[in-house]
């Protein structure tokens, strides 16, 4: 039944009749928060300004987006159903409750790699020594839903580098077995992570590749719905 759902969807989305169900988009933005004890965290500088882009454009193609957002200063575009969330195991959570019915999965966010093995209940007092951090990973969010994807439905991920930046991008779209890795140079002063703009390269798994920006992440938005949108 599931399935039948999906191939339906398809359907409409190859005839493009807006008359027929929207696109449902899944977006991850944000960083996460990995916390050691409960005013101490493990995090990054990501904006969530990209995700957001992307929200923003989706709403305005007439696409149902639903955006699991970490911890970021900016509020989304009226419209856009956001799932707030703090640590990655529940961004998981979120997205593993979101995924099924989605047609496009987008995992924009900066996920926390690592978390502390355990969260004390109280904050660590300085004067009993320093900490010893043990850290395990956190699930890959991407990597386990786009695992579990069917046909109809499309996984796009993200690969932040500063070396290497296209190898290491053709290396995740293999091993999360996606459909598009959107690459970005995140050592590249102005562009980034935390910036307004962002230079990137698309790489498809049938072997395209696009380049686009560096320019304002609302047009580089644009440019990723549209690459996805046509396969
Ligand atoms: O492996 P790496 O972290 O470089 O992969 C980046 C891509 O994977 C991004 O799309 C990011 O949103 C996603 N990711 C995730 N869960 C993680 C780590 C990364 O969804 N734990």
């Amino acid at each position: 039944m599931q399935r039948e759902a999906a191939v339906d969807r398809h359907a409409t989305w190859c005839q493009g009749n807006s008359m027929t169900k929207p696109i449902r988009c899944l977006l991850t933005a944000g960083p996460t928060r990995e916390h050691l004890d409960p005013v101490r965290f493990l995090s990054n500088g990501s904006s969530g300004r990209m995700g957001y882009a992307l929200a923003e454009a989706g709403l305005a193609r007439g696409w149902e987006v639903d955006l699991v957002s970490g911890p970021v200063a900016i509020t989304a575009a009226m419209g856009v159903n956001v799932h707030r969330v703090v640590s990655a195991q529940e961004m998981f959570e979120a997205c593993e409750r979101l995924f099924p019915k989605c047609d496009i999965f987008i995992g924009v966010a900066a996920v926390a790699d690592f978390r502390p093995k355990v969260i004390e209940v109280h904050k660590i007092k300085k004067a009993e020594a320093v900490p010893m951090l043990e850290l395990e990973p956190t699930v890959d969010i991407l990597k386990t839903l786009a695992g579990r994807k069917m046909p109809t439905q499309r996984a796009v991920g993200f690969a932040a580098e500063t070396r290497e930046v296209e190898l290491y991008a053709r290396r995740k779209l293999a091993e999360k077995n996606l459909d598009w890795i959107v690459a970005n140079d995140v050592g590249r002063a102005g562009i980034g992570m935390e910036a307004a703009d962002n230079a990137v390269i698309m790489i498809g798994r049938g072997g395209e590749r696009a380049v686009f920006g560096p320019a304002p992440k609302r047009a580089v938005a644009e440019f990723i719905l549209d690459k996805i949108a046509v396969r």
